[in-house]
């Protein structure tokens, strides 16, 4: 069979991600492979695809029992024959199990590293007497105490090239800095190996760095967004885990705590719960994570600054394995920094303490970027990306200005006709038309009810939110605020002045992830079976079906089993025994709601190419801060700048300011010297966070340019 072909029907995907085509292809050649993938970047099916393809037994090594049994599951309910042996069997089981696979009815069998190479152990043996095809080891960097999870056992694998000669080996790791990968390499012994080295951009993860101020309400504020999603949240100390859980449950949230003191049983069940979906937020240190493979963790929050990058990456990236848009947010302090410094020295050690420090060094500095911070990260890891992401907090607040006198005169004629009695909330109700009994019926029948119909609920409280900042409306601060016109009203409702308002600037090619527009109502209830299920299977919901999954067929509806097939996600052993199930109540949606199938509109995006080889070779030139800041050093004005790259002023300002943070250029070449202790003022009243107050108390001869400059340079001096 093809390796497409298996693809299909083993997994239910219709094409290959990143490399994995070329990776498994060199497998099937017999050849040793090292493949750097991110984390959801789909490492596992490099060895399952070649596994089910190959005669004779995959071994694969992996750290963890947790995730061992998950990749199981996974695979059995794909009808792929897998199994662990491990120390939590019963000495029947273990029999039963090598029966099996002395009559070649496993295709893959899972085990740590001390189970082969263990003092005591008779399983290599035993394991050389079968027909190895592939030995895969997943998560390698734990070879390198470099890297951020180093376990000694690994060490052992030095010996497997010696034991299987002519085996093809497989690596695979999610982080790996030169160090590391160096040292897999040189430990593991790999015969000539193909490197596969895959983008690190995890382009439906958003990027948020806030400074800390009061963590406990700004992590409400993130978990207004995220009622009822499952999430991580990473805190430094066990007792801080075991403190934020319980205030997390007081607040009304399913959050438990986890870390590596707690006893095996609570930790076991913690675990099991999350993935069943019944704990929605884990509060852990960095004990938890590693044998994580559920796909639908929408969110991660770092309360307390990582040690190191990998380590940051590592955590954010276990949200949105399951590639539908994810968050994640930071909150960082100075002090923290502090803290983590005296942990990062190793006794003895002076040279690890150096590389430690240096780590944490980068740490801070990512979480004092003022620039991409999506960028940022590639680098780190060695890859060129454009210094715009659109989807970094940094990169979310440039502003645009746009004419907004239509919007601004809606809303204050609103206002008026409303009496100046009421607010923001029923004001926006009762521009967007809203049927809800709360609006008064004389207010329905005015001519204002329902002219902001167009505009989206969140829009409007931004507007109106601005309109109020621009001095056009006031909200008094009465027990019960309501909205007001001011002096400015006037000349605005007349039509005598323009109003503009600032907007985020995320242009399209950049936004992240499409949101499609799905059947919120169907989906809730294809979740619901999915539960059901998954109880009765005892696995967790998301080895049934992914999020992804369940959301395409909420989006296009398929009315037989041909379109099911056409599903990410359904190969042939799950279409045969989920199908139906799942079937029935799309096409009972469909007929009451009067829908049809759209699976004609599902068009297979093709994955964004990936570069193989990006180790060394940065280029530069294509570098486009860079390139700015050459122009910018040759003499030229931000203006021409700008003209010349046909990029608009904010984004040249942007690519500035990063060198001005750096120390290459100096603050004084882009703001007068006489403006900073203004600037600088007010960026200590009232904060980087965002830069529309900055601009308004400044006024118009202080541009957005100069702002930045002037926070790059604090950053760089370290006052802010
Ligand atoms: P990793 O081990 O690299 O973190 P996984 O192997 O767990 O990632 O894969 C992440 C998710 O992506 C899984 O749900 C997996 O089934 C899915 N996946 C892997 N390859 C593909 C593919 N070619 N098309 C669609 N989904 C895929
Ligand atoms: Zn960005």
């Amino acid at each position: 069979m093809e390796p497409l072909q298996a693809l299909q029907k083993y997994f239910g995907y219709s094409e290959f991600r990143h490399e994995q085509e070329a990776i498994i292809q060199h497998i099937l050649n017999k050849k040793d492979v090292l493949a750097l993938m991110p984390t959801g970047g789909g490492k596992s099916l490099c060895y399952q695809l070649p596994a089910v393809l190959l005669d004779g037994l995959t071994i694969v090594i992996s750290p963890l029992i947790a995730l061992m049994k998950d990749q199981v599951d996974s695979l059995n309910v794909n009808g792929i024959p897998a199994a662990f042996y491990n120390s939590s069997q019963s000495t029947e089981e273990q029999i039963q199990l090598t029966t099996k696979l002395r009559n070649n009815q496993i295709k893959l069998l899972y085990l740590a590293p001390e189970r082969l190479f263990g003092n005591e152990s008779k399983l290599i043996s035993f394991l050389k007497s079968l027909p190895v095809s592939l030995i895969a080891i997943d998560e390698a960097h734990c070879i390198s105490h470099w890297g951020h999870d180093f376990r000694p056992e690994y060490l052992m694998l030095a010996g497997l090239k010696l034991e299987f000669p002519n085996i093809p080996v497989i690596a695979l790791t999610a982080t790996a800095d030169k160090l590391t990968k160096k040292d897999i390499l040189e430990k593991l012994n790999l015969k000539d190996p193909a490197i596969f080295v895959s983008s690190f951009n995890r382009a439906n993860i958003t990027y948020k760095v806030l400074p800390k101020k009061n963590s406990f309400n700004q992590l409400l504020d993130f978990l207004d967004d995220h009622k009822d999603d499952s999430g991580i949240i990473y805190c430094l100390s066990r007792k801080s885990t075991e403190a934020l859980a319980a205030d997390l449950k007081e607040e009304g949230f399913a959050a438990e705590p986890y870390h590596a003191g707690l006893e095996h049983a609570v930790k076991a069940r913690t675990q099991e719960a999350f993935l069943r979906d019944e704990v929605k937020i884990i509060v852990a240190t960095i004990a938890f994570g590693m044998g994580i493979n559920k796909s639908n963790v929408r969110y991660v929050v770092h309360v307390d600054m990582p040690k190191n990058i990998e380590g940051y990456y590592q955590e954010t990236g276990r949200a949105g394995r399951d590639g539908l848009p994810s968050d994640t947010m930071l909150l960082y302090s100075p002090g923290d920094a502090n803290k983590l410094k005296q942990f990062a020295m190793v006794e003895d050690n002076p040279e690890q303490s150096r590389i430690m420090l240096k780590k944490l060094d980068d740490m801070v500095h990512y979480c004092q970027l003022h620039a991409c911070r999506r960028q940022f990260l590639l680098k780190y890891f060695e890859e060129d990306f454009p210094p715009n992401c659109g989807s970094c907090d940094f990169c979310l607040t440039e502003f645009k200005h746009f004419d907004a006198t239509l919007i601004a005169q809606k809303a204050l004629s609103a206002v008026t006709r409303l009496k100046e009695r009421f607010g923001t909330n029923y004001v926006i109700d009762f521009l967007r038309g809203s049927k809800s009994e709360k609006i008064r019926e004389e207010h329905k029948q005015l001519k204002t009810y329902g002219i902001g119909a167009g505009i989206s609920k969140i829009d409007w409280f931004r507007y109106i939110r601005e309109l109020t900042a621009l001095g056009y409306l006031q909200v008094t601060d009465d027990a019960y605020p309501v909205l007001k016109l001011t002096p400015k009203s006037e000349s605005v409702l007349k039509g005598l002045e323009k109003v503009e308002l600032v907007e985020s600037q995320a242009t399209e090619e950049q936004q992240p992830a499409v949101a499609l527009p799905f059947e919120a109502g169907l989906l809730t209830e294809l979740k619901n079976i999915r539960r059901d299920i998954a109880l009765h299977e005892n696995l967790p919901a998301y080895i049934i079906l992914s999020d992804a999954t369940l959301m395409e067929m909420a989006t296009y509806l398929p009315q037989t089993l041909d379109e099911l097939r056409l599903i990410s996600g359904f190969g042939d052993v799950k279409l045969a025994r989920y199908g139906r199930e799942f079937l029935l109540p799309v096409k009972y949606y469909c007929t009451k709601n009067n829908l049809v199938s759209k699976i004609k509109q599902k068009v297979t995006k093709r994955e964004r190419k990936v570069k193989t080889a990006r180790a060394g070779n940065g280029n530069r030139s294509s570098d486009t801060a860079f390139e700015s800041f050459t122009l910018f050093k040759s003499g030229k004005a931000v203006t021409e700048i700008a003209k010349e790259r046909n990029l608009a002023v904010a984004t040249i300002e942007g690519h500035l300011s990063y060198y001005i943070y750096n120390g290459a250029i100096d603050v004084l070449a882009l703001v007068k010297e006489e403006k900073i202790p203004l600037i600088k003022d007010a960026i200590e009243s009232y904060g980087t966070e965002k830069l529309s107050p900055l601009k308004e108390v400044l006024g118009e001869e202080t541009s957005y340019g100069e702002i930045k400059a002037v926070i790059a340079w604090m950053r760089k001096t370290g006052a802010i």
